[in-house]
């Protein structure tokens, strides 16, 4: 079935840019089954990525500087009620600290895992133009010594001796940092944690070091088609954009160059740590055994410190995917593995600030759909493609994609041109019908059924995600933000529908069919590909389909999606029948 989700592609993309220690290889390779998973198995956990509020005003990005404001205006913390999933045992409370900075609080009698995760609201796309991949090299070297625990190792050793670890990712707006550990142990692991964010030492001997580890961490990506087609379409896109940017770093930029320029690595780093690292940018999730009392004094304690520098989150007003400089583009690339795929962009405005009614969601809803009268099932059987993921992608603040990528067979790949007619079939089709706001309830009970009976999150993964969500959502609104549908508002679906056409599209086919066309190379991970302009004329065939209402239509209405959980009482009289009786 469908959809997308940008939680998944979200996944992606911050693996896509993480750090990290020997597990890194693996970890990638198993989020890249998670985004395969969810792929193909419809509504995969939330309905849309990360994202902001209402008004501009309102948001949790924007309102960084607000809440801060309001919080030390007030000199003091301020609690907040956090609305939870009915069958959710844990206990919440949000804060946001007198500096500003937005805390929630997870109490779990039961957890054999304490956590906390702190997300920073800056990533790569910030780096200075001169030193790609500073944002994560800044990362790397944050945990390694603090003034009061100078030992470089003494964290990682602390979490291993009690049944823990830690991991971090650099995406291109967030940096975040997490750990776990057993429970007894959380204050004693949070501490060294807090430090990081008062004083770190960025020593002098660990700086060269860690160069080399984020060099082996690019060597190793540089194996991964995912790495290397996520970072080939950053490539093509506006030169001027900051997504265009390395993410990851290696030697090169964060050694050889700036040393034959004269530029002092370490000093950039602190110089970079001490303009973002702010408390009114900062999030900060805890999860422990104790009470919620308990939690909060232990971070009021150390994170009150932190120091705000009332710093502006980051905010792009344009695409990188210009219309029509890097539209009505065929790319064909070369993977390393024997991949056939099929990707469709489209640049969008940022649908994150919608989150409450995601025409995202809705249409990717129906541009995934499995059932009778889709897209996939029609491409199923002439025998091109074996799976569809359709949705929004978050870009970063202030701009976003709309995405309809495809798994192929050897004869889909021969088809190309005809699937994207279908395609486009598909969405002239959804634009003759107009939204339908019978496809949002469902949609909407959907996602309602999925929040009230979602598996209990692994801890650490969980304040990881939390403390982004954080970011984006209103506190009362952290945990229900990125799941629930609230608003039908479908002049939005009109407005993302009417960027789906052929005037406004970027294709990408992946396979090594395309080895000898293939005569450019990407400069970082050595891809090769052939950018060409779509013809005129096919343009304009696209943008004339018929819609096939014989073969692609809107999918039936579910009648059997249940809104209705409540327990029914047991008959007093007994007069239940004893055997199922037909009711339909
Ligand atoms: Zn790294």
């Amino acid at each position: 079935m469908l959809l997308t989700l940008s939680r998944t592609l979200l996944t992606q993309s911050t693996v896509f840019l993480s750090s990290l220690g020997p597990f890194r290889a693996q970890e990638v390779s198993s989020s890249i089954l998670v985004l395969a998973r969810s792929a193909m198995s419809s509504h995969a956990p939330a309905k849309s990525a990360a994202k902001s509020e209402k008004t501009p005003a309102e948001s949790g990005a924007a309102s960084s500087k607000s809440a801060a404001a309001a919080a030390s205006s007030a000199g003091k913390v301020r609690k907040v009620e956090v609305e939870k999933s009915p069958n959710d045992n844990r206990d919440y409370r949000g804060l946001v600290l007198g500096n500003g900075l937005k805390v929630l609080l997870v109490s779990d009698t039961k957890t054999d895992k304490s956590a906390a995760a702190l997300d920073v609201h800056v990533g790569h796309m910030r780096d200075p133009t001169e030193l790609p991949g500073l944002a994560h090299f800044c990362e790397h070297m944050l945990f390694l010594g603090t003034d009061k625990y100078p030992d470089e190792n003494e964290y990682g050793k602390f979490l291993s001796q009690h049944g823990g670890g830690s991991n971090a990712y650099t995406s291109g707006e967030h940096t975040n940092y997490y750990f776990d550990v057993s429970p007894q142990h959380l204050e004693a692991a949070f501490d060294r944690f807090a430090q990081f964010f008062l004083r770190p030492l960025f020593t002098e001997s660990a700086t060269d070091r860690e160069v080399k580890a984020v060099n082996s961490e690019h060597e190793k990506n540089v194996a991964s088609d995912n790495w290397r087609l996520n970072q080939l379409q950053h490539h093509l896109c506006d030169p001027e954009h900051d997504y265009k940017k390395f993410g990851t770093g290696n030697k090169e930029t964060l050694y050889e160059i700036p040393k034959g320029k004269g530029i002092k690595v370490r000093e950039e780093l602190l110089k970079f740590h001490s303009q973002w690292y702010s408390s009114n940018i900062m999030a900060l999730t805890i999860l422990g055994k104790e009470p919620l009392d308990d939690l909060e004094k232990m971070v009021t304690e150390r994170f009150t410190a932190v120091e705000n520098k009332n710093v502006d989150v980051p905010m792009w007003e344009k695409n990188p995917i210009r219309n029509p400089e890097e539209t009505g583009k065929m790319l064909y690339v070369v993977p390393v593995k024997n991949l056939r795929n099929l990707n469709i962009t489209f640049p969008i405005h940022d649908l994150q600030p919608h989150y409450r009614s995601s025409p995202g969601h809705y249409l990717g809803h129906l541009i995934g759909h499995e059932g009778k009268g889709s897209l996939l099932s029609e491409l199923k059987r002439r025998g091109w493609a074996s799976s569809l993921v359709g949705g929004q992608k978050h870009g970063a603040r202030g701009f976003g994609f709309f995405i309809v990528n495809l798994d192929l067979s050897e004869e889909g790949i021969k088809h190309v041109d005809e699937i994207v007619s279908l395609v486009f079939q598909y969405m002239k089709m959804l634009r003759m019908s107009g939204p339908q706001d019978w496809v949002f309830e469902e949609c909407k009970k959907i996602c309602n059924m999925q929040f009230q009976f979602k598996d209990k999150e692994r801890p650490q993964s969980y304040v990881s995600s939390c403390s982004h969500d954080l970011q984006y959502y209103p506190m009362e609104e952290a945990l229900t933000g990125s799941y629930l549908l609230t608003e039908w508002r479908p002049e939005l679906v009109e407005e993302v529908m009417d960027k789906l056409v052929p005037d406004n599209v970027r294709i990408a086919v992946i396979a090594q069919e395309f080895e000898d066309r293939a005569k450019e190379t990407e400069p970082w991970y050595g891809t090769k590909y052939l950018e060409e302009d779509i013809p005129k004329e096919k343009i304009s065939a696209w943008n004339e389909v018929e819609e096939a209402k014989d073969i692609l239509h809107l999918p039936e209405k579910n009648e059997f999606i249940p809104d209705d959980f409540s327990l029914v009482d047991k008959d007093p009289e007994g007069s239940v029948p004893p055997h199922p009786v037909i009711i339909k």
